[in-house]
């Protein structure tokens, strides 16, 4: 019998699965109960299923894709999980306490392959694509540490659109009833603007979303972000304004402010314009410094100039702080810089 990751498979596939192996159809809806619901840690916990079966899953199925390998905090609470994968690598997911929320931060990619100029994962360079079980495996583990997660975000290691069966099937999963149980309206993804994906997503799937944007031109956006080049800002926006958005429900423009590059009160006034007619709100998120990159965050009153244009124009602009800043768990920071199996 081949091993497999029972987390990759959703409940129609589970039971294919099952009765592959000589058990009955309804055997997986059991099984969902016991990995999602119950949570348990190891297939002896499923006192309900036959020896056989048990013995079975035992040999034929990796209950667990993760290994936690380190868990720091946080001055201000933020947590960041460090995870093996089966293959050596590593990745980090960052819950965020925000009482009464309780968001985690969920990786899609070793890695990522955009390159963006100012992100360390983009530093990093692109190792390999999560598979569903590594996508939904973060949430099970951080769930026994914080079983009462509210929000997920795809703002982790990776471009999740690049990825996007997995994570397509991952949110399956995460929205099944009978498997994580997340609301919609409280998922959601976050992209450096992968058009022919955000459009499937948005037929598909229809998450909250969050647009990677941080300049409101395209020369600007070239060079910070190089997807900007095969999918520029009219073919980005365009694709925005035609996400099917719930009720009362708006897209997150981030921007994160760079010193001298896109803080100025003319690029406040550019976004103003590009994102007239969309239903958005803008987070405003000055640059988390790195060693290894070269910008730096604009001064104080700088961001709040930068804010106030947005807000006298109507446009709904938040400074968002990055938490987790003194453990390198905030927004952009995430490399998990070693891989344990660094031969493979
Ligand atoms: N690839 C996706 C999701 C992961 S990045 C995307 O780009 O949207 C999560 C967020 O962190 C993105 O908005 C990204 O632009 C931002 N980010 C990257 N580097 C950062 C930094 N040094 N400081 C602040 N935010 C950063
Ligand atoms: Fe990749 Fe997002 Fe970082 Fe860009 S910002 S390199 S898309 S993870």
């Amino acid at each position: 019998m081949r091993t497999v990751f029972i987390k990759d498979f959703t409940l129609p596939e589970l039971e294919d699965w099952v009765e592959s192996i000589g058990e009955r159809r309804f055997r997986a809806r059991q099984l969902f109960r016991h990995i999602y619901a119950r949570r348990v840690q190891s297939w002896n916990e499923c006192s309900d299923l036959s020896k056989m079966f048990r013995v079975q899953l035992e040999f034929g199925a990796q209950l667990h894709a993760l290994t936690l390998r380190e868990r720091v905090e946080a001055d201000d609470g933020a947590r960041k999980y460090l995870f093996e994968l089966h293959d050596g690598h590593c990745i980090e997911s960052v819950l965020i306490p925000d009482p009464p929320r309780q968001t985690l931060c969920l990786s899609s990619q070793v890695g990522c392959a955009l390159g963006c100029r100012f992100c360390v994962t983009g530093r990093l360079g692109f190792k390999r694509n999560l598979s569903v079980a590594e996508i939904v495996d973060q949430v099970c583990q951080v769930q026994r540490d914080q079983p009462r997660l509210t929000n997920l975000v795809f703002m982790g290691m990776g471009e999740p659109l690049a990825n996007y069966d997995a994570v397509a099937r991952a949110m399956q999963l995460l929205l099944d009833p009978n498997g994580l149980a997340f609301s919609h309206r409280r998922i959601t993804v976050s992209t450096a603007g992968l058009v022919p994906q955000l459009r499937r997503l948005g037929q598909e799937s229809p998450v909250n979303l969050a647009i990677s944007l941080h300049a409101p031109d395209d020369a600007l956006r070239n060079q910070l972000m190089p997807i900007n080049r095969t999918y520029p800002l009219a073919e980005l926006l365009a694709a925005c304004r035609d996400y099917p958005l719930a009720p009362r429900k708006r897209i997150t423009f981030e921007y994160i402010l760079l010193s001298g590059v896109n803080d100025e009160p003319k690029h406040a006034r550019a976004l103003i314009k590009l994102l007239h007619g969309v239903r958005a709100k803008v987070n405003l998120i000055p640059f988390n410094p790195h060693p290894d990159i070269p910008f730096q965050p604009p001064a104080e009153e700088r961001v709040l100039a930068f804010q106030e244009i947005l807000q006298r124009a109507q446009l709904n602009a938040l400074i968002r702080r990055s938490r987790g800043l003194d453990i390198g768990a905030a927004c952009g920071q995430l490399a998990a810089q070693y891989s344990l199996a660094a031969t493979y």
